[in-house]
């Protein structure tokens, strides 16, 4: 990360079952790496922190956003393999140079094509070492550039399509109210339902916003401990036109005592996906339950319709961006496929995981499941982990 002209911060966190590797890899980065990074006048500095379990590692990774990650237990850690996995979807910059000592061919190439950029056999020397962290470096560097430009050219794009469509929605607004002069039935009609396609059009622009964002803007994700109850009534606030227009009855259930340490937009974006699908692919007087439910160690949000429900055949094919299911039920239904790709990526944020049960045209319940973490000390303790607690 550049944080100002002259000097550059690289955060680094370590894993290492064996405290002498994770000190000595320590010790060298902290003491050459900055000067293989100086530049003409700008400088560089290193943090770095020696995870104690890979779990924590891993949650480092998410929370503090490290240019690069040291892990040697990335075979034996399911977490792990999922950050792995992460990475090579392009939904994480970081460097990841595994440092496994058990390390065999076969486990070697499977983590480059995981996504691993960098592969150290042990024992390795302080310039092997060095070599893999410029080399995972260069990657993350790499990988920023690209989204950081991605996401500003969506911004932009976002922008330019978002300004003409209030336009047009207003012009269109003026005319069915008859401010411009009586309308026969007919055109109201055919106006109405432009107006339907501008909300399509908002809302896939929307989606298409949200999904650069959550790659972009990782490293500025903004936790704070609030109550569940917060989001769930903003969330129904903003659902409840399109509900009633659908005919959908919103119900919720959550105890205001359950609170929960997290990125607000993280957590509405996430309801907000479950909770419009639920409407969308529901039924004229149908309903959806929202419930909250919390243990030691997790918080579950669980959005449940009365809708059309999905053939079984079809669920392995949910949460993939852009994959709609052709459910001849669902005829001019719209919707951009990302939503449900999105809700997915936030609760991987959250180490959780998102479920999903159905019954063909009886409904749909899906469960986002985010994990409780108590305490990851991170240097500089700018970035606490999500589940804190209160
Ligand atoms: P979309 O923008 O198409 O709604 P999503 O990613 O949110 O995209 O959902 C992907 C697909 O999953 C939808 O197109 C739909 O076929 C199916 N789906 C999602 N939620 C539900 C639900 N609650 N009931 C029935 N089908 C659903």
């Amino acid at each position: 990360m550049i944080s100002n002209a002259r000097e550059r911060e690289v955060r680094i966190v370590v894993v290492d079952r064996d405290p002498s590797v994770a000190g000595r890899i320590r010790a060298v980065l902290e003491q050459e790496l900055p000067r293989h990074l100086e530049s003409g006048e700008a400088s560089a500095r290193v943090e770095i922190f020696v995870a104690p379990t890979p779990c924590q590692g891993c949650r480092a990774v998410s929370e503090w956003a490290p240019a690069l990650f040291f892990v040697d237990t990335l075979s034996r850690c399911a977490t792990g393999q999922d950050l792995l996995r992460r990475v090579r979807e392009g939904n994480q910059d970081v460097g990841i140079v595994l440092t496994d000592p058990d390390l065999d061919p076969d486990t070697a190439l499977d983590a480059a094509w995981r996504g691993a950029s960098a592969v150290l056999s042990r024992p390795f020397t302080d310039g092997q070492l060095l070599r893999a962290a410029r080399k995972a470096l260069d990657f993350h560097d790499g990988r920023r550039a690209e989204r950081d430009t991605r996401y500003a050219f969506a911004l932009t794009l976002g922008h330019e399509l978002k300004s003409p469509l209030d336009a047009v929605e207003m012009i269109l607004n003026n005319l069915v109210s008859g401010f411009l002069g009586t309308l026969s039935e007919p055109q109201i009609d055919g106006l109405q339902r432009a107006l339907a396609r501008i909300q399509t059009m908002r809302s896939l622009i929307t989606d298409y916003l949200d999904w650069s964002r959550l790659g972009a803007e990782r490293r500025r994700r903004n936790p704070r401990v609030f109550p569940a109850a917060e989001v769930v009534h903003k969330v129904m606030d903003q659902a409840a036109e399109v509900a009633r227009d659908a005919g959908v009855v919103l119900l919720s259930d959550v105890s205001p005592s359950i609170r929960l340490r997290a990125d607000p937009w993280e957590i509405e974006v996430l309801l907000g996906n479950l909770v419009s699908n639920a409407i969308k692919y529901n039924r004229p007087n149908g309903r959806v339950f929202i419930r909250v439910q919390e243990d030691d160690h997790a918080v579950s949000f669980e959005v449940e319709d009365t809708g059309i429900g999905i053939d079984p055949a079809a669920l392995g094919r949910l949460f993939k961006p852009f994959s709609r299911l052709r459910d001849p039920r669902a005829e001019g239904v719209s919707g951009s496929g990302l939503g449900l790709a999105i809700a997915r990526e936030i609760v991987l944020l959250y180490d959780g995981e998102i479920l999903v049960e159905s019954t063909p045209d009886v409904g749909s319940c899906f469960t986002a499941r985010l994990r409780r973490c108590r305490g990851v000390d991170l240097p500089g303790a700018a970035i606490p982990c999500p589940f804190d607690g209160p």
